[in-house]
This record gives structure tokens, sequence and C-alpha cells, in this order.
């Protein structure tokens, strides 16, 4: 039957604000999982090698074509640079001597090669070699693919500005993904806190995740329209729909710019009480972004970016590298660095996390850093040798029980002592706190609040464990909403617990840059607001049109509705001025 091509709206949940329009890319995961195994007939092998080179090479070169025609030279000479990969005598070398040699199959010789000559480049100072690598390991997927006879889809073919399509992603998809050409997200699955959220919050664009599995009908090349603050999306939008957004979306931008001018100034409400505006990021690059919308620091530093997209460990001299270069752009701003955060939905292969029912409620975070103590104390090492001469500071994600905390704090300690007999230096004191993200944590806030030095509420989890509703899955998203009074009285509660001890609070969830939950944050007295960069202009307004005493008032009554609905209904209505 023929695709009816006329107008149709899909409503989802709205994950990152902003409107734009454009073709679809469907991105289709793919298992590229790599055989290993011993072969008989090494000639044969090294034949089907040099046959996938060849088609990946006709590939590369059809693609610099369309390029050139579409978006220009610079991205042309990308492609020209994955084909000159192809021919790189010390790889090509390498691969035949693992087929021969040690008769390994095409796939594993290829993809170890790769990786060998990826992390060569990762290590390099320079980063323009680092950016390389992502490069090489794009290439080695394109081989990878055609020895695996894998239909090629893959989200390095995205090659026009797009809006993308897909069931999900993954952190590590997302990793690949040229973020210069993506003009929006949508996704089939997925809640408001999902990784394709934070990923668009940080690109600044609009994202609409749950639209449930009709939407992955709409093929590549259609056109879509995405609004990304409402949750919807149209396909096949008519003239009159086109115009309308047109008009929206002018007046976004608008407001948009008039905030960023002011983005730099402090966040200070109309009766003089100032709160602190910071940034979540989870790469170096995003650092610059962080600044430009105004970051008053960094809240939230995701360092998973360290060990995701690679076949190994990252050791200490690239995460020194890495955290030397968030300190020194952010220079005296404090940075609060997150020490791993992986399982859950954050995989990596070469950890053997292993496959669990619940991961969510698995071995995950600081359950896994405690168990793997040598990966930890790399992670740990590196941050005490980056800390000299910069307000840096630690927290540990996912904690439950007082006894992690101890143990954490003194794997810290130990790494400390460990650099500084070395003869490394290390800054006189890094504040060490944990994120508040599991309820017990919640609870007990006022014994946590005597043993750190502050808190920093992680709400995407917080709620996602209050409800037991999974912050990925899109048919109990409805249940997630920190919004409501059962995650706002922790909240609540948090504050109140870490003040009488006189230490800080700040909050990381997606919450925290949520225009409804803001005001209220102010209220309830959270001292940090940490967010997407591209949510802080707009936050800082938020904050400047509201008086402590009328937040405090807003709060009060918050926290007495029995729905997350009630709380924003209240909130929208009750604007100030
Ligand atoms: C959180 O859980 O609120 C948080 C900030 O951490 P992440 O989203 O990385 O799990
Ligand atoms: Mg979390």
């Amino acid at each position: 039957m023929a695709r009816k091509e006329t107008p149709h709206t899909y409503q989802g949940i709205s994950a990152s604000p902003g409107i734009s329009r454009g073709p679809i890319f469907v991105y289709q995961e793919q298992d590229l999982s790599v055989p290993r195994h011993q072969i008989k007939d090494s000639e044969d092998e090294i034949r089907r090698l040099e046959k996938a080179i060849a088609i990946a090479d006709e590939q590369i070169t059809s693609l610099q074509t369309k390029a050139e025609t579409e978006t220009g030279t610079e991205e042309a000479a990308i492609f020209e640079a994955h084909a000159l990969f192809l021919q790189d005598p010390t790889l090509i070398n390498a691969v035949h001597e693992s087929i021969q040699g040690q008769k390994l199959n095409a796939e594993a010789a290829w993809i170890d090669a790769v990786e060998v000559n990826a992390s060569n480049l990762e290590a390099l100072e320079d980063e323009y070699f680092q950016a390389r690598a992502a490069d090489v390991r794009d290439v080695g997927r394109r081989v990878l693919r055609i020895l695996l006879g894998v239909a090629e889809s893959d989200l390095s073919d995205l090659t026009a500005p797009s809006i993308v399509l897909a069931r999900d992603l993954t952190p590590s998809d997302t990793v690949r993904l040229d973020k210069s050409l993506v003009l929006g997200f949508c996704t089939a699955e997925g809640g408001p806190t999902s990784h394709t959220a934070i990923l668009a919050k940080a690109l600044g664009l609009p994202a609409v995740v749950g639209l449930g599995n009709s939407i992955l009908d709409l093929k590549s090349g259609d056109p879509l329209l995405i609004d990304g603050g409402r949750g919807e999306v149209i396909a096949f939008p008519d003239e009159k729909i086109i115009q309308e957004f047109d008009v929206r979306r002018q007046k976004l931008e608008a407001q948009a710019l008039a905030e960023l001018e002011l983005a730099h100034e402090p966040a200070i409400t109309v009766d003089g009480h100032q709160v602190e505006i910071v940034a979540n990021i989870g790469s170096p690059q995003e650092a610059q972004s962080a600044l430009k919308h105004g970051a008053e620091g960094i809240g939230l530093l995701r360092t998973e970016f360290l060990y995701l997209d690679r076949h190994e460990e990252p050791n200490e001299e690239e995460q020194l590298a890495a955290f030397d270069s968030i300190l020194d752009a952010m220079e005296e701003r404090p940075v609060v660095v997150r020490t791993i955060d992986v399982g859950g939905d954050k995989e990596v292969p070469y950890l053997d996390l292993g496959v669990e029912a619940n991961p969510f409620l698995g071995w995950r975070a600081i359950r896994m850093s405690l168990d793997k103590p040598e990966l930890f104390k790399t992670q740990l090492r590196a941050l005490w040798r980056a800390s000299p001469g910069h307000d840096l500071r630690v927290m540990f994600p996912m904690i439950a029980t007082l006894d992690e905390v101890r143990r954490a704090q003194k794997l810290f300690k130990d790494a400390r002592e460990e650099v500084v007999a070395e003869g490394h230096g290390v800054a006189d004191r890094v504040q060490v706190g944990i994120m508040v993200e599991v309820p017990s944590v919640a609870v007990l806030a006022d014994l946590f609040a005597r043993e750190v030095d502050f808190f920093s509420i992680g709400t995407n989890d917080l709620t996602q464990y209050t409800f037991a509703a999974e912050r990925t899955n899109e048919k109990v998203a409805h249940l997630g909403d920190g919004c409501h009074p059962a995650v706002l009285r922790q909240i609540q509660r948090v504050i109140n617990a870490a003040h009488d001890e006189g230490i800080w609070v700040g909050l990381c969830g997606e919450l925290a840059g949520d225009p409804d939950a803001a005001p209220i944050l102010l209220g309830l007295g959270l001292d940090e607001f940490s967010m997407a960069p591209s949510s802080i202009p707009h936050a800082k307004a938020i904050i400047r049109n509201w008086s402590k005493s009328d937040a405090q008032k807003l709060a009060s009554k918050a926290l007495e509705f029995d729905s997350a609905e009630a709380v924003r209904e209240y909130v929208r209505t009750n604007q100030p001025g």
C-alpha cells in the first residue's frame, strides 16, 4: 500500500526545547560484535579483507562526492582522510601479520589493528590527532560491517543536515554522531532524562522522545517538523503548518538571543538572593559551550566519555589530560567531577559488566568502582594530579549506603598518598561530595551530611528509583516526573539536612533546568543549579524574575499537592508580576 504523505502529528515527551525542520535520517542500530577465531587458510582470509577494503573505498568515494555537492569541501575532506587511512601500510601490515602469523580471522585482526591505531592517535597531545581517532574507528566499523555482511546504516552515514530518528540512542551511538549535521532528535523509546535528552540539551537541539513505535514507519528523507518544547513532531507538514512553525521559531529565537545577552550576569533574585548556576558537561569540548552560555563553573562532569566507544580502559595520563583541559578552560571556577558512572544504560563491553535482568538496580557506578579498585584508583589518581591550582571537587555517583561513602573516601585518600609519594603536587583541599540519587540517602540525609563536603541531587535517578519507573522506558515515563511532591519532599529534606550541617547542596538532574521546577528549587533553598549549558540563560532569566520570599511560598504550596501535574499547573498560573 502506498504511504500517505499528508501531515501527521506524533505526540511524544519533550526532552529538549527548540523548533526545527528538515529531512529525517533513520538510524538503525547494528550489532557489530566481532567474531574471534582461528582460521586455516590465511590467503583466503586476506583476499576477503582486501575485497572488504575495496568496497569500503568505493563507499567512501561516493560519500565524498555527495558531501562535495551537498555540504561543501570541509565535509568532503574528512572522507578523503578516511580513504587514505584504508591504504595506511602500517595498518595493513599489522592486519596481515595477525592473519598470517596468529591465524586470526579477518574481522578480529582488522579491528584490533584499527584500535591500536586509534588509541595511539588519542594518546597524542594535539587535539587534531585526538579527534582523528574517531575517524579511524569510523573507517574501522565500515570495513567491519562489510566483512560481517551487515547492511550499511550507521550514524556515520549521516552526511546532510537532518533530524535523527531512532528507536533509542545510547551514549556510544551518539559519540560517533556528526553533531554539526543534526537538526534535532526523535526517538520511539526513552524518557525525558534518557541520554538522548541529555545530549540534545548539551547541543542546544530540539528533541522529542517516547514517540512510540509508529514513528519508525517514517523513512530517511521524509520531511519533518519538530517542536521539542511541546513534545510534538509533524511528518509531511503542509505550507500552513510550516508557516505557523516558522513564526513560533522566530519568537523563540528572539527570546533566546535576549537571554543569551544577559547570560554572563549572575542569577540574583528580585530581593537580592544569589544562586550559583553551573553546567553539566560530558566532554572537554563542552567546557567551551558552558562558558559561552554563562556557566559559573561545572556542577557535573560526567566522566563516562573517557570509557565509552573504545576497547580498553583509559589510562591515567589520558584521564589527566582530559581533566587538565577542562580545569584550565574553567580557570578558578569550581569544577565538580563525578567518578565513573557506567552500568545501567551505559554499556562498556571491555569492562565485563555482564547482562543483568535489571541493570538500573544492578552493578553500576560506585558499586562497580568499589569492586574494581584498580580501575577506580586510576581515575582518582588522575584527579589528584589534575588538582593543583584549581577548585576541583569530586563526587561519587549512586551512593546508597554510608559504608560506600567511607570506602570511596578511603580509596581517594590512598590515591592522594600514592601520587604525593611519587612526587606529584596536589591541591591542599579537594571537596568530596556524593550524588543523592537513591532514596535511602535522601531518607538518611542528616547522617550523610556529617561525612561529606556537599550533596548534588541527581533527580534523574532519584525520580526513577522513587517511582520504580525506569527512566528509559517510555511506557512508564509518565510516572517519572521530578516535579512530583514525592521527589520534591525528598529534595526539601536533603537541603535542610545539608544546611543544618553547614554544607552546600546542588542539583544536577534535568530538573535543575526545568522552567517549572526552578522557582520551587529556589524556594526550597537550593544553593547550586547545574544544567545543560544551553539551559543556563533561560534559567538565569527565571531566577531573576522571582523573589526568594515568593519562591518560598510557591515551594511550600507545591509540597502539598498530590501530583506532578498539579504542581506544574500551579507554577504556570502563579508566575511573578
Ligand atoms: C541524575 O541521575 O540525575 C544524574 C545527573 O546523573 P545521570 O543522568 O548521569 O545518571
Ligand atoms: Mg544518575
